[in-house]
């Protein structure tokens, strides 16, 4: 079908996330004319409220940091992670790509990053894994430098902020905790609070030191608009047009009207992929699922099933549709509700025990946020494990939090109130208000206390690899994963099978192009991001799997399409 355009640009990127900002970014350093589109009325999605770890592998840091890489070793460790889950070539394509990407945004953007000095993959007993350098970290941005447009970008999610707005990492997070017993913790815990009360008294409504995923997408957003690439915010894209043979522009709905853009190049689509997709989650997830993504809810598939109305395939040979987190959920007075991912925090800390509806434990709680979930789905084939527990002892709690129930004395009665913390001063009750038999649990407890005292955990192995002991308590021996739950008041949280985006996408090739079921190009269409199929198939080798691709994808479309005039059509 031949449009009549309202608008016209060279590329048309739709999703204002890693995977589309990268491409719109690298496009237009490359002089093309780039029109950015998105859903909501906010510049992010994901990539703003996301950890911000970008696994980017034998980049040019990782030798500075202490931990020089090698191709082979890389392609070792994806071998024997990822394996054929997704397609050789892609893989290949990303791995060489991957170091590239991070030095043309170091030179040429404000997209600057810190390799991490210690930071094992996933499974650090694996051949070619590394201890470090693969993962990168978005250095802190000053929100101040996006003027007007901060109140544009994202806010990050409430429960990863202190003091109504106060963004902070890991770091932040044990200074703080420690400002009453090292003057450092305390000069530095000084700093971020005068920081952060100072930009409230400038009329911020939030501090302006951005860390994390927020301070990757405002490098990226500062990025754009110091290219003057145009975006209208509140403008999602309802339908790919065709010019010709080729996709050739988007209907976009805008101020209550639909405009045809036209794109001479191509069009990328970006749009975080269908975690929030009920149909798509419904027909490739397993089950039981639910709304139980970290996502935003914007990210509903829009994209996928865009590339699909113009015959684009979806991937195949993953192992899971998602990247799994478990997630527990507070329900407000207001019937909304707070979901709370366990991704780094309080699972590998030594005395947390996580058990199925039979008050038995079922999998290693150190163990990446990823295959904690795909555990669940494991049990739940033999015992109902939807929800599972987390459970732990008073000393717990006061010293690591548990979920959204915070350390040190921290006022809980509201979150008990609320059914999201369960208190019982003996086990016994504390399995009578979660509804598990008692003496199971009871049983659990006792062994798990065994294998604490053992400093080993011959059950479920907690704490018996590199990657377990770094989030472990390295004050804590003989293990720092594995201590006891013994005194009373015991809690626990309820987790579910959440997600942070889907794996599942459409089949590209390695430029980002999409692949039709024939695995024909489809000329002018793009995807980027969690719309494009995972290069790890569903599996999670490392932290920053899903940026560092999003990341390499966008960057490698973009340059495909600087590079390449369109074919001219009749
Ligand atoms: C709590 C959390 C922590 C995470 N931590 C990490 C981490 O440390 N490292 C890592 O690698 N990954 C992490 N992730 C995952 C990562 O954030 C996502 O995989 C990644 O941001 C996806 O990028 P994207 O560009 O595909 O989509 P997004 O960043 O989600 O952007 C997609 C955008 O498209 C917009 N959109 C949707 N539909 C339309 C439409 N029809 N028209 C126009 N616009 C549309 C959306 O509103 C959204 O703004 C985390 C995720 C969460 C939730």
């Amino acid at each position: 079908m031949k449009a009549d355009w309202d608008e016209s640009c060279d590329v048309l990127v739709v999703g204002s996330g890693a995977g589309g900002m990268a491409a719109a970014i690298t496009a237009a350093d490359a002089g093309l004319s780039v029109r950015m589109v998105e859903k909501t009325d906010r510049i992010g999605g994901s990539t703003a409220i996301s950890g911000g770890a970008i696994w980017a592998p034998n980049n040019a840091q990782s030798a500075r940091v202490g931990h020089p890489d090698t191709p082979e070793r890389v392609r070792a460790y994806m071998r024997a992670v990822v394996g054929d889950a997704a397609p050789q070539a892609l893989q290949n394509a990303f791995l060489d790509a991957a170091p590239a990407m991070v030095a043309w945004f170091e030179e040429h953007t404000e997209v600057q990053l810190a390799g991490r000095t210690y930071s094992p993959d996933y499974y650090p007993d694996r051949e070619g894994a590394a201890h470090g350098g693969r993962s990168l970290d978005p250095l802190m941005f000053d929100g101040r430098r996006l003027g007007r447009h901060f109140a544009e970008l994202r806010d990050p999610l409430p429960e990863f902020m202190v003091l109504g707005g106060m963004m902070i990492t890991m770091t932040d997070v044990r200074h703080l905790l420690a400002v009453t017993r090292s003057f450092a913790s305390w000069r530095e815990g000084m700093k971020l609070v005068m920081r952060y009360f100072a930009d409230r008294l400038r009329g911020y409504h939030r501090g302006t030191r951005l860390v994390l995923g927020n301070a990757l997408a405002a490098r990226l957003f500062r990025s754009l608009l110091d290219r003057q690439v145009p975006y209208w915010l509140n403008s999602p894209v309802r339908e790919l047009l065709r010019d010709g043979h080729r996709v050739g522009g988007a209907l976009v709905e805008r101020d209550g009207r639909l405009v045809r853009v036209r794109a001479q190049r191509g069009v990328v689509l970006a749009t975080g992929g269908f975690p929030w997709g009920k149909e798509l989650r419904q027909a490739h997830y397993p089950q039981p699922t639910g709304a139980w993504s970290m996502a935003p809810t914007g990210n509903a598939g829009e994209g996928i099933a865009m590339a699909r109305s113009v015959g684009a395939a979806m991937g195949q040979g993953h192992v899971s549709p998602a990247f799994w987190a478990p997630v527990s959920i507070l329900k407000r007075p207001d019937g909304s509700e707070l979901r709370y991912p366990h991704l780094v925090w309080d699972r590998a800390k030594p005395g947390l025990m996580a058990v199925n509806g039979a008050g038995e434990r079922f999998v290693n709680e150190s163990a990446s946020y990823h295959d904690f979930v795909s555990g669940m789905y494991d049990s739940h084939r033999r015992t109902p494990t939807f929800p599972a527990y987390l459970i732990c002892d008073a000393d717990f709690v006061e010293r690591w939090g548990l979920g959204l129930a915070l350390p040190g004395g921290r006022p809980r009665e509201h979150l008990v109130r609320a059914g999201y913390l369960y208190r019982a001063d003996s086990l016994a009750d504390l399995a009578t208000q979660l509804g598990l038999p008692g003496q199971a649990l009871q049983a659990s407890v006792t062994r798990f206390n065994h294998w604490a005292e053992l400093g080993r955990d011959e059950d479920f192995g907690k704490g018996s690899t590199d990657y377990n002991r770094y989030l472990g308590d390295p004050d804590h021996q003989p293990n720092p994963c594995l201590g006891p739950i013994r005194r009373g008041p015991f809690h626990a949280v309820k987790v579910y099978a959440g997600d942070i985006g889907t794996a599942l996408g459409i089949a590209c090739n390695e430029q980002a192009q999409a692949l039709d079921t024939a695995g024909q190009v489809i000329p002018g269409l793009y995807m980027a991001g969690n719309d494009m199929h995972s290069v790890m198939g569903g599996e999670y080798p490392a932290p920053g799997i899903t940026l560092g691709p999003a990341l390499t994808f966008g960057w490698l479309a973009g340059r495909h399409l600087a590079q390449n005039q369109p074919q001219t059509v009749a």
